[in-house]
């Protein structure tokens, strides 16, 4: 039987142009954003929010933090409901917690977007008022009805667009719907600091509060594409240090990724439609199906084996993986890796989810990296394939 011996974990290597800027950042040595002279930071959020396409861009520490500050930004205090997306990843629930928030996870469907119509029940059960939309594994959903709904219902929508950064629904960029959207600039994102995450919105008022709780100390106005002084009298003095900056460091390696980005996307999605060919006649095997609206970044691929039990589904995984196939499954009943099931996070109250339970039990997601080459997407395909058959 063949195998794959490529690398599930490795990352394509960095520009030449972020390491020289990051080597030029530690001979000078100014780390710090707020360092006198030349701030990469302000550099990289004025160059991120033109691509974008916003107003304004807050680089903070993490995709986490970024969306904590978002949430607290808009409002969000302690004991709130805040709705969110049954199916993601730890840190989104974990966010919520964060600012003392309670999450309300509302259902998915087949596809793995949000059911629309369990967004407008638990909205008006919870009394919630902001949404955080979580476009997981680059699954938007339909954003047009998404935005409308929460405009009808008075709700705030923030987006994590950790897996979104470069997909658009509509010809619009994920990040421009709600009003604030958070990215991550951890490894395993569409650009890669190790850590970093960044907040871009149109709402000054939002971005001066997000600003000083960045730990902006008084050098708010130093900011790339941050709102204008005037802006920040009342979040000054009322909002507290939250001490989640970027460093020089990480801006500098990010900033040369930007022009690469849209390349870096069309070519995980080429790697990802290489691998999704090969699956597409195996019987008892389905795909999200493609929204023709969306422009999907494929970083990431996800099916399902709707029929297998659970412990079919876990021998599946154990024989991709002897293959060389990396494979996670969302069905399983402990946390593996990054990969953990609602009823998993310490931070949410059990909340009844049939629905997201049934399409989770059989789910799998694999990551696509730009280290493989199309040739190797067609040996995974194959392997998949095969395997999958035979589960
Ligand atoms: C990674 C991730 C985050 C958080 O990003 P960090 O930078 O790791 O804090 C948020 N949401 C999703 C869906 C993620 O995968």
């Amino acid at each position: 039987m063949d195998r794959f011996e490529g690398d599930f974990t490795a990352q394509a290597p960095l520009p030449e142009a972020a390491i020289e800027a990051a080597l030029g950042v530690l001979r000078s040595p100014r780390l710090h954003r707020y360092a006198p002279g030349d701030d990469p930071v302000a550099a990289l959020e004025r160059r991120y929010a033109a691509w974008q396409g916003r107003a304004f861009c807050l680089a903070v520490a993490s995709g986490g933090q970024a969306m904590q500050i978002a949430l607290r930004a808009a409002g969000v205090g302690p004991g709130d409901a805040v709705l969110t997306n049954a199916f993601t990843l730890a840190p989104v629930p974990g966010a919520i917690a964060g600012v003392g928030a309670r999450p309300v996870l509302v259902e998915i469907d087949a596809d793995l977007r949000l059911d629309i119509g369990d967004l407008v029940a638990k909205a008006g059960t919870s009394g919630a008022r902001v949404l955080l939309l979580s476009q997981m594994r680059g699954h938007l959903g339909d954003m047009a009805a998404i935005s409308a709904t929460c405009d009808r219902l008075g709700l705030t929508l923030i987006e994590d667009c950790a897996h979104t950064m470069g997909a658009t629904r509509d010809g619009l960029r994920a990040g421009n719907f709600g009003r604030a959207g958070c990215f991550s600039t951890q490894s395993y994102k569409h650009m890669d600091s190790g850590e970093g995450g960044l907040i871009v919105s149109d709402d000054a008022d939002l971005m001066a509060r997000a600003t000083v709780l960045s730990g902006s100390y008084m050098h708010y106005a130093r900011h790339g594409a941050g709102p204008s002084e005037a802006a920040f009298a009342e979040a000054r003095r009322d909002m507290p240090n939250l001490s989640a900056r970027m460093d020089a460091l990480r801006a500098a390696i990010l900033l040369p990724q930007i022009d690469g980005l849209e390349a870096r996307c069309d070519a995980w999605t080429a790697r990802h439609d290489r691998i999704a060919r090969a699956l597409a006649d195996v019987p008892g095997l389905v795909m999200p199906a493609p929204d023709p609206a969306e422009r999907r970044v494929g970083s990431s691929l996800q099916f399902r084996l709707p029929e297998r039990d659970a412990a079919r589904c876990a021998a599946f995984v154990v024989a991709c993986a002897a293959r060389g196939v990396t494979v996670k499954w969302f069905g399983r009943s402990t946390p593996e890796g990054f990969t953990s099931a609602h009823a998993s996070w310490g931070c949410v109250a059990p909340q009844d989810l049939p629905q997201t339970d049934a399409v989770l039990a059989t789910l799998f997601d694999m990551r696509v990296s730009l280290t493989f080459g199309l040739v190797d997407c067609d040996r995974i395909g194959s392997i998949l394939a095969d395997e999958a058959a035979r589960a």
